[in-house]
């Protein structure tokens, strides 16, 4: 993507210019064939894991890239911008390492965490349930203490990486205490018991799987569990207002595209002796959806500058998941119209890019919904307060150390090393 960004130090370009250059080598060629026969792309996965973008968040001490989410989020749209199943992927990994992370114990995170953010092993986060959509409260996931162990008994439904993941992050019910009965748990992806449906048959993003997911008498032991018994909801609630900025980052992406193929076509295309982008109608479209993905693009941005800087940032993260998987679905769609016949054919990619968008205004809750619930689950997520993170200044054993006074420049180099070291080698 040809894009000139506002980014917290010059070095950053470097980064997000690597990762066009992984995203156009690597990942387009695999695009159409791999979302027309629904293809999972487990090996790009694996690629994203080695150069870091799996751990793009986490603390440097524990292997992570410890990026601001202002930097993290451009390189999802970046992603998104080449393949919208790549950039979804990255996310809801990042989302079923998040309470692991942000409420695991110093001996929980040092034991799974550089596991997990390495990529070897890819997340799923399990919230959704058939009957508890939009009110995850209402789950019926139980899991029951037994000695050292809990039991998990239930469905989860529309879990992105179900039957893919090498381990789900789960929200389940420990009490009846509605909202306050939920925890959460970490399984291996390998637990006996654990079982997923085939894909279901989606309208676009269809080289992401999504399945529902069964747990049936699924056992693991008392240390599993992420923080304290019924905290489970505040952290699944945490985990979706990141959600909801990295849709938005994905959404913007998408439109992107969609508007990049609508301008190429508008040039070379000639109908009255002329390209169509030469016909005003056509040129204010273009303008238009250049408008809007900007103000979806600034919008999310400023969420994310306010949660780097621990500011409040919950409600701009919703309002700018529904602006911008709304700008997604008008630019697509308004794409297709410049492409006119040709642009409802799959030769194209602009109608795969409008069934895509349609999903960013569904998924981690849909659009208006999102906005409004996240005053109503503010209160909710004020609970955190009283549980503050871990520390976090322990090297975690066995992962790769790195002094706390190495420059983010200086890191950021070792990242973008890796990333080039991969691309150069693969051609
Ligand atoms: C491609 C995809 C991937 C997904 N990945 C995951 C995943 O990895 N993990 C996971 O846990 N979940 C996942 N989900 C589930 C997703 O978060 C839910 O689909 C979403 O929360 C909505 O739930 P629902 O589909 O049951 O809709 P419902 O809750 O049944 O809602 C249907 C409609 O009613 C509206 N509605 C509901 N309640 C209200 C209300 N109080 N006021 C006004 N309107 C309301 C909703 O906005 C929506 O438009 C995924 C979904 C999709 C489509």
């Amino acid at each position: 993507m040809i894009l000139t960004r506002l980014l917290p130090a010059p070095e950053f370009e470097d980064l997000l210019s690597t990762i066009t250059r992984f995203a156009s080598r690597e990942l387009e060629p695999q695009v159409a064939e791999a979302e027309d026969h629904a293809r999972f792309p487990r090996d790009a996965f694996r690629q994203l894991g080695k150069l870091g973008v799996l751990s793009l968040p986490h603390d440097e001490m524990y292997g992570g890239g410890e990026l601001p989410d202002e930097v993290s989020l451009q390189v999802v749209e970046e992603l998104a911008h080449t393949w919208a199943t790549i950039g979804v992927g990255v996310t809801v990994h990042w989302a079923s390492v998040h309470p692991l992370w942000r409420w695991g114990t110093d001996e929980q995170r040092q034991r799974w965490l550089p596991d997990l953010i390495r990529g070897d092993l890819l997340g799923a986060h399990c919230l959704s349930e058939p009957e508890a959509g939009s009110d995850p409260g209402a789950m019926k996931t139980t899991a029951v203490r037994e000695k050292n162990e809990y039991v998990l008994n239930g469905v989860k439904a529309w879990i992105t990486h179900g039957g893919e993941a090498g381990f789900y992050t789960v929200m389940a019910r420990t009490s009846d205490e509605g909202s306050r009965g939920i925890s959460c748990f970490l399984v291996p992806g390998d637990a006996p018991g654990l079982s997923a449906a085939p894909p279901e048959r989606k309208m676009g993003l269809n080289g992401s799987r999504t399945s529902q997911v069964t747990f049936d008498n699924v056992r693991v032991s008392a240390d599993h569990r992420i923080g304290d018994e019924g905290r489970g909801l505040p952290m699944a609630l945490d985990a979706l207002d990141s959600g909801r900025l990295c849709i938005a980052a994905v959404a913007t992406g998408v439109a992107q595209a969609a508007l990049e193929h609508a301008s190429q076509y508008a040039r070379s295309r000639v109908q009255f002796g002329q390209p169509l982008i030469d016909f005003q109608g056509v040129s204010f479209l273009l303008a238009d959806m250049s408008s809007r993905i900007s103000a979806s693009r600034a919008l999310y941005l400023d969420a994310a500058r306010r949660k780097d800087r621990g500011a409040e940032f919950r409600r701009l993260a919703a309002e700018a998941k529904l602006i911008a998987s709304d700008t997604a679905m008008a630019v697509t769609t308004d794409a297709v119209q410049v492409l006119g016949g040709v642009g409802c054919t799959r030769d194209y990619p602009v109608e795969r890019l409008m069934r895509e968008a349609k999903i960013m205004q569904i998924s981690k809750a849909p659009t208006r919904f999102s906005v409004w619930s996240s005053d109503a689950t503010t209160a909710i997520n004020e609970e955190l307060a009283t549980s503050p993170a871990p520390e976090t200044d322990t090297p975690a054993q066995g992962a790769e150390a790195t002094p706390r006074s190495l420059s983010f420049t200086a890191r950021l180099r070792r990242l973008g090393g890796r990333v080039d070291g991969l691309v150069i080698s693969q051609g």
